[in-house]
């Protein structure tokens, strides 16, 4: 029997009866990974040993109990390597879990594996790893997304049954987008962040990747609610999101941003989110165009933002504390300059040099508070659009997944992998991408279903919707 392309709740009806066994699922995955990984990379460390110890004490009669997770490697598991796929990390372990963490555990999940991820969270497409690329289940040459993509390629690739990632700009939607799973970005203080090494502190939240809708809401519903330990998580309650499933959504209005179909966009991405539209109506939707006028401004107040803070969390990244430090420095400032000079890649470099220039005295104005304006007004658009309706419908990506190597040496090429999924960051708001469809060339196209602060459960309702009257999730990749 093979269980790898089990969802969690088949999964888990077979742990909890006895049909199989935590361990059996462990060894699965292991095989599977034994042969698909060597091609995928989508895994940087996998200590297989401790998955089965872990497997073998799993309590079955828990909500995960006995299920494997992988996890990003930008989050903390205690005793487990975390890199953020930098060098300056390079042997580094992490020394306590991240909240997250700790709530799978209680959840009974096993802590699976560490996944490839762009350096920081910097990037659309893993390339930036320092560890080397993850690629594409859909197509080996083709890149899996990113930041968060070895995530994605480990459940689109079913060398995971779920994932956790981050996303500070789109990094778990646009990834889900082009592996055809399903990502979900809650609203920003749904999910603690502490033990999550910060890129963005105002942007990241940590989320899911997983196969199914349901499975999404039932990974929200375990690692979301209040923590004392992040100061920006909402003291709210968490609602069972796996119960708001299935009232389809007669009666819902739906609005579709009309600056979202841009010049730019591929034509078979436009005509099947056109047609996903298009079911929503048949299910009885009310849909309404609607306007999000600052959205031309999203991406590079986005690049303003995110690279101040980033300028600022990673100062800590200096030798002295965490992981690489230079040999035989002359003084401490070459200690420093020459730590930072081998341990960090060129695009991370590229934010730092960014962020310090725009947080820097005469240009603070000019640029950081600036767009800190235009980030309010890009929330107001969504506060005022989501008077007209329950939810949003766009496009998660503007084309398909691109080939290794086509924009690595265009920076803004590669920032426009995001130009849908970054307001939404910039906003708080939640969003979640879902497969509705494949380009002539097969390769998985997203629709993102966009909820305001809060909403998730409407976001997942609308989700659940359209992928029970769709094939696309049940798509198999060809590795
Ligand atoms: N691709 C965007 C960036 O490079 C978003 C990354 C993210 O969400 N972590 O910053």
């Amino acid at each position: 029997m093979d269980l790898t392309s089990l969802t969690i709740p088949e999964l888990r009806r077979k742990l909890s009866t006895g049909a199989a066994r935590p361990r059996e699922v462990v060894d699965q995955l292991a095989a599977r990974i034994a042969a698909v990984d060597p091609k995928l990379k989508a895994y940087l460390h996998l200590d297989a040993e401790k998955a089965r110890a872990a497997a073998d004490s799993a309590d079955t009669t828990l909500p995960l109990g006995g299920v494997p997770i992988a996890i990003k490697d930008v989050i903390n598991v205690q005793g487990d390597p975390c890199t953020c796929a930098s060098k300056i990390l390079q042997g580094y372990v992490a020394p306590y879990d991240a909240t997250v963490i700790t709530k799978l555990r209680e959840a009974g999940a096993v802590l699976f594996g560490r996944t490839n991820m762009d350096e920081f969270a910097m990037g659309s497409s893993t390339e930036n790893s320092s560890w080397g690329a993850t690629r594409n289940p859909w197509d080996l040459d083709r890149i899996p997304g990113g930041s968060s993509g070895g995530s994605a390629a480990a459940v689109g690739g079913h060398e995971a049954f779920a994932a956790l990632g981050t996303d500070t700009g789109g990094s778990i939607r646009q990834p889900a987008a082009l592996c055809s799973c399903v990502g979900v970005k809650p609203t920003y203080g749904r999910v603690s962040r502490y033990g999550l090494v910060a890129f963005a502190s105002s942007l990241d939240q940590i989320g899911a990747f997983t196969r199914t809708v349901e499975e999404s809401a039932l990974l929200l519903e375990i690692i979301a609610g209040h923590d004392p330990r992040d100061n920006t998580s909402i003291d709210r309650p968490v609602p069972k999101y796996t119960q708001s499933l299935g009232q389809g959504v007669k009666g819902l209005k739906l609005g579709v941003p009309k600056e979202y179909f841009i010049e730019g966009i591929d034509p078979e991405i436009e005509k099947s989110v056109r047609a996903a539209i298009d079911e929503y109506r048949s299910q009885g939707a009310e849909i309404v165009e609607v306007s999000l006028p600052h959205t031309k401004y999203a991406v590079a107040v986005y690049y303003i933002i995110a690279t101040a803070e980033c300028s600022a969390n990673l100062a800590r990244f200096d030798g002295v504390r965490y992981g690489k430090r230079a040999q035989h420095p002359k003084d401490i400032l070459d200690m420093y300059g020459r730590t930072r000079a081998e341990g960090f890649g060129a695009e991370v470099k590229r934010r730092i040099i960014l962020g310090t220039y725009v947080l820097s005295s005469g240009y603070y104005d000019a640029y950081y508070n600036r767009a800190q304006k235009v980030r309010q007004m890009i929330a107001e658009d969504f506060r005022l659009a989501f008077e007209q309706c329950d939810a949003l419908l766009t496009p998660t990506s503007p084309t398909a997944a691109f080939r290794l190597g086509e924009r690595t040496q265009d920076p803004l090429q590669m920032y426009l992998a995001d130009i849908f999924t970054i307001a939404v960051n910039l906003a708080g708001i939640c969003g979640v991408s879902i497969p509705c469809g494949f380009t002539s060339g097969k390769l998985p196209i997203g629709l993102q279903i966009i909820g305001p602060k809060w909403g998730e459960e409407t976001m997942f309702r609308v989700a659940h919707a359209f992928e029970q009257a769709t094939p696309w999730h049940k798509e198999k990749p060809p590795i």
